[in-house]
């Protein structure tokens, strides 16, 4: 039996895994297996597991009570164990996990000894959403097979380069030295796989590709890329800065919070500063403006029906997500001096959103792109160029792959001498 590496992308209710075979020394991984254990802690949760079998994944899923996360990842040893993915946790070497928030510390990924655990419990206060839920899955595993080597893999390490001007906010310098108030951007993982990919595509290095890459999924950032690094993007502190997103309102002006909280005062409404910030994540963006769904397809469906009771908020929802987008890709490329090698459509909705990347483009006015209709509409596994010669700069979609990219930093790290 080979080596294998695991993969782990714990929420607070969930836990995703994948699981990789290590083929080679060059290395080259091959996926064996991926699930997930969801509402952990909540009625009705569930395992599931898909197994690679002639080259499509067969799904098997049951629904079993998950009290806590310690029993999420035992539940996930099993399933592999059950159907013979692995014959003992031993073949497993390294256990690969997503941190969303490395905060200023970690510019790369980092093999999780004590101190690193100790500076992630540290950067608790910049994501109490999303790092204690990674933790939970790091102890889960940890307490299950002590001597399995952990790494860490931060979505915020690949804007680690972002100059001055752009991380910096408008605020007391002060705040900056002494909260690390500043901008950290998200969803590096992905920007880091996409670069990669486009160094392949483009045949050119890594080193000298400059790209406006968007990363549309429920949660949506767009990263300027030049010269293969980080140079702006559009999440911020938290995750909430920048685009509409399924739920999240994106950039909104600061004052919101306090006039919220005056006038729904002494009101059945009454509002605190805890409540506009979850409202802010949980109950806007698409979701809020058109009342129909955070699902872009749901709303894009009420958008397309004249009849449908929310036409007029869909729509509207819609236009505003495709404008916001299509402002960023022109001020990226303006960053960029518009030597733009590539504008790439990644995640659930840059990769399958054929009506919105037609719409999003249909809103840039001051760059000539041209999508080309039948490959923008084309099925792919990979990647397409969906953009005519005649496109100031071609556009592509492609499908991202974060997990390759945390099981390939584990593996480098497990073998650095
Ligand atoms: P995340 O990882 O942030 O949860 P994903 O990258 O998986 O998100 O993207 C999920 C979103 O992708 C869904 O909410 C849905 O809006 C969108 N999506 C999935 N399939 C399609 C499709 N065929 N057309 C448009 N959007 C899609």
């Amino acid at each position: 039996m080979s080596d294998k590496i695991l993969v782990i992308n714990a929420g607070s209710s969930s836990i995703k895994f994948q699981l990789f075979n290590i083929l080679s020394s060059k290395p080259e991984f091959q996926i064996l297996a991926k699930g997930l254990v969801e509402r952990i802690g909540i009625k009705d949760s569930r395992v599931s597991i898909e197994l690679i079998q002639n080259n499509s994944f067969i799904k098997y899923d049951k629904q079993i009570d998950v009290q806590d996360h310690a029993f999420g990842a035992k539940l996930i040893i099993e399933q592999l164990q059950l159907y013979s993915v692995i014959s003992n946790f031993d073949e497993i070497v390294g256990i690969g996990h997503r941190l969303v928030h490395g905060g200023e510390k970690f510019k790369t990924s980092t093999i999780i000894n004590q101190a690193a655990e100790n500076a992630i419990i540290k950067s608790v206060s910049l994501a109490p959403l999303h790092n204690p839920a990674a933790l939970k899955g790091y102890n889960a595993f940890k307490a299950l097979n002590p001597k399995i080597k952990h790494v860490a893999v931060f979505d915020t390490s690949f804007h680690m380069t972002l100059p001055e001007e752009k991380y910096l906010y408008s605020t007391p310098y002060q705040w900056y030295q002494k909260y690390q108030v500043r901008k950290y951007g998200f969803h590096g993982i992905s920007y880091r796989y996409i670069l990669e990919k486009l160094a392949a595509i483009l045949k050119k290095d890594e080193k000298k590709i400059n790209a406006v890459v968007c990363h549309l999924g429920n949660g949506a950032s767009i990263c300027a890329i030049k010269d293969g690094q980080s140079f702006n993007t559009t999440m911020g502190l938290t995750p909430l800065d920048g685009l509409i997103m399924g739920t999240r309102s994106g950039v909104v002006d600061p004052s919101i919070h306090q006039y919220i909280c005056e006038i729904t005062k002494n009101t059945s409404d009454a509002q605190t500063i805890a409540s506009v910030t979850d409202i802010l994540n949980k109950e806007s963006g698409l979701l809020g403006i058109s009342g129909v769904s955070s699902d872009i397809r749901d709303v894009t469906a009420a958008k397309e029906d004249e009849n449908h009771p929310k036409h007029h908020l869909a729509s509207l929802a819609i236009k505003m997500f495709c404008q916001r987008i299509a402002n960023y890709i022109i001020q990226y490329s303006n960053d960029l001096d518009n030597k733009v090698d590539a504008l790439v459509f990644t995640a659930g909705i840059g990769e399958n959103g054929v009506l919105i990347r037609k719409w999003v483009l249909e809103e840039i006015k001051i760059l000539s792109l041209k999508l080309n209709s039948k490959a923008n509409e084309e099925k792919y596994d990979d990647y397409v160029l969906i953009s005519d010669l005649s496109s100031v700069f071609p556009i592509y979609k492609i499908r991202t792959n974060e997990e390759i990219i945390i099981c390939h930093d584990t593996y480098e790290l497990l073998n650095k001498k």
